[in-house]
């Protein structure tokens, strides 16, 4: 007999009719022998118009009296529910989160589950009663028990943190796809569905735009390795199952805060290569990196920052003892990516190589929506006096491009700082690929995103600790942050241009935050684009197969699409576009990596 912890999204439960379906499916887990908890978000798009009365009401409603509202949606489901299941002669109990013991922080509409109370939930399991709860929301463990909620979306996470509480076999998400696409359908019509796909890819791909699952909810799969699957509720098909490293015990205490960082990583075998000021314009990555994979030469992190002028720099790591080839190849493109390029008055292009640079990395599930993780390494290798060259982060990872001599010292402070001990920091295992398996998973499009640029940034340790910290205090997340290469001299200071993308939401937060702290530290200019897109390819394969970024970098340029910025983690690679488009560069990437499926995926309405 299995413990089965089921979560039913708002499509699933949207009527009186499909509620009763889900009583159904319910009632027949419970006959095949198992124990099931249900977890249920509100009905239909119950919470959106929830969200527009308060909007009615005021511009900037007050976010405790928003958790009270919008908490009300899953407590008319949990009723419903219990009410079907009783009907159809299955005993079931509808509880609270604040019922259950789902204790969170006090951080009203965006709370993180610290503990889960069982002691209430395996009374009625033994009892043999369906436990009904309501997703999406808990309890502040203050004396006062305020009502919270997760953040939209958040009835995943609560599932999730239910299956790890309560250790059960897995943990299903029902939902109106029937599983996991290697594109949004909607946009994609020939997306393909997967069978399974690690943590790490969906912690990627979720936060990426891709709406299936809420990366909280990933993130505590893989920290408590509870096997989830995704799953239709209108069929019986399989579904995709998330795949989470093997199973660690781990306590509840803390459980979506403790420990945002389980790893410090390095790589002292990585050389970088910086072409300066080459045409922005479409083609020139694809024609760079097509070169090099053609030299079955493999690229590590690329970085190309916001352009200045009518010019990039492309920045990225190889190999060491691919350094050589890497320079040639690269100084041997340069006359043909300026060939038709209108002569400027800027300064020829240039190739720039540095040889003794460490990679020191970041890595933990927990770090996801916490700007101030990314931030305290950044103050930390500061407080070192050690300067960072280049930064990439993904979900789970921030790397850092420092000085070779300071690598040891970066990861003495970085353990210190984020409490990992000896045997904690690893040296990343060289991972073989399997290459009869296609290199990219999925594709996701975020057209939610803007980009922040500051300007002439004193080129100095802290700055970036200091631009990062203080967004972290304003609870602005950032993503996909790039520091240009190229340095200017203003008014006798060298200086780096900082970019980064933030929800669109966060932009205009964003830019009088950071409009203080450039006038403080004499930075320039701070620019907000939000009519952009972030195109992204995910992949755990892609790490040491060479050309799989040449291919999406040709793939945009064959359609005449221009890159913004370009930022890389092993997993992924990401390009900034503009935003009219994106959806098409989302559709031709989806097609280069021939990842159509041969049928239709149906989703309904
Ligand atoms: N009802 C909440 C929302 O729409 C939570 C959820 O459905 O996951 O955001
Ligand atoms: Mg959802």
């Amino acid at each position: 007999m299995a413990l089965i912890v089921q979560k039913y999204g708002g499509t699933s439960v949207g009527t009186v009719e499909r509620i009763q379906a889900v009583a159904q499916r319910v009632k027949q887990t419970v006959e095949a022998g198992n124990s099931v908890v249900v977890v249920v978000s509100a009905m239909g798009k119950t919470t959106d118009g929830l969200v527009k009365l308060a909007h009615d009401i005021s511009a900037n409603p007050n976010r405790r009296e928003m958790d009270m509202l919008l908490s009300t949606g899953e407590q008319v489901t949990i009723a419903l529910l219990s009410m079907a299941l009783q009907e159809a002669g299955q005993p079931a109990v509808s509880l609270t989160g604040a019922q259950v013991g789902i204790i969170t922080e006090t951080h009203h509409t965006r709370a993180r589950i610290l503990n889960v109370a069982t002691d209430r939930m395996k009374r009625h399991l033994q009892n043999g009663e369906v436990l009904v709860v309501a997703g999406f929301q808990g309890i502040s463990n203050a004396q006062d028990l305020e009502i919270t909620t997760l953040g939209r979306g958040g009835s995943d996470t609560s599932a999730v943190a239910l299956a790890a509480a309560l250790k059960a076999d897995f943990c299903e998400i029902y939902t109106d796809v029937p599983g996991i696409l290697t594109a949004d359908p909607r946009l994609v019509e020939d997306a393909r569905l997967m069978t399974e796909i690690t943590c790490d890819e969906m912690l990627e791909l979720a936060s990426l735009g891709a709406k299936v699952l809420h990366p909280r909810a990933v993130e505590i799969a893989r920290n408590y390795g509870v096997p989830l699957v995704v799953r239709s509720s209108w069929t019986t098909d399989p579904g995709t199952w998330v795949t989470s490293p093997q199973p660690q015990t781990r306590s509840l205490e803390g459980l979506e805060i403790a420990r945002p960082v389980d790893a410090v990583e390095f790589d002292t075998d990585q050389a970088k290569v910086a072409l300066l000021r080459v045409p922005d314009r479409p083609g020139v990555a694809a024609k760079l990196f097509g070169e090099i994979a053609s030299q079955r030469l493999d690229v590590d992190l690329i970085i190309q920052s916001i352009h200045e002028g009518n010019s990039n720099d492309i920045a990225f790591t190889v190999i060491k003892n691919s350094l050589t080839r890497a320079e040639a190849v690269s100084s041997a493109i340069i006359p043909a990516l300026m060939a038709g390029h209108a002569p400027s008055s800027e300064a020829a292009p240039d190739v720039m190589i540095e040889q003794k640079i460490a990679k020191v990395t970041i890595a933990g599930a927990g770090m996801i929506g916490r700007p101030g993780v990314a931030a305290k390494m950044f103050s930390t290798l500061a407080d070192a006096g050690i300067n960072i060259q280049m930064i990439s982060t993904s979900e789970v990872k921030v790397s850092c491009v420092i000085d070779q001599v300071d690598c040891d010292r970066a990861i003495a402070v970085l353990c210190n700082a984020f409490d990992i001990h000896e045997s904690g920091y690893r040296i990343p295992e060289a991972t073989l690929p399997d290459v009869t398996e296609t290199p990219v998973r999925g594709v996701a499009l975020d057209l939610k995103q803007a980009r922040v640029a500051v300007r002439h940034v004193p080129d100095r340790p802290g700055m970036a600790a200091k631009i990062f910290q203080r967004l972290a205090e304003h609870n602005i997340s950032v993503d996909m942050i790039i520091q240009s290469q190229r340095c200017r001299v203003v008014n006798g200071t060298m200086t780096r241009d900082i970019a980064f993308t933030v929800a669109q939401m966060d932009g205009e937060a964003a830019r009088t935050t950071l409009e203080s702290v450039a006038a403080e530290f004499g930075c320039g200019e701070v620019v907000v684009d939000s009519a952009i897109a972030k195109v992204s390819i995910v992949g755990s394969n892609m790490v040491g197969q060479p050309g799989v970024a040449a291919r999406m970098f040709d793939a945009l340029f064959k359609k005449g699409i221009n890159i913004q910025m370009i930022a890389t983690s092993e997993i992924k690679v990401s390009c900034v576009v503009a935003e009219d488009q994106g959806i098409v560069a989302l559709q031709t990437i989806h097609a280069a990596f021939e990842l159509s499926g041969s049928h239709k995926v149906q989703v309904s309405a």
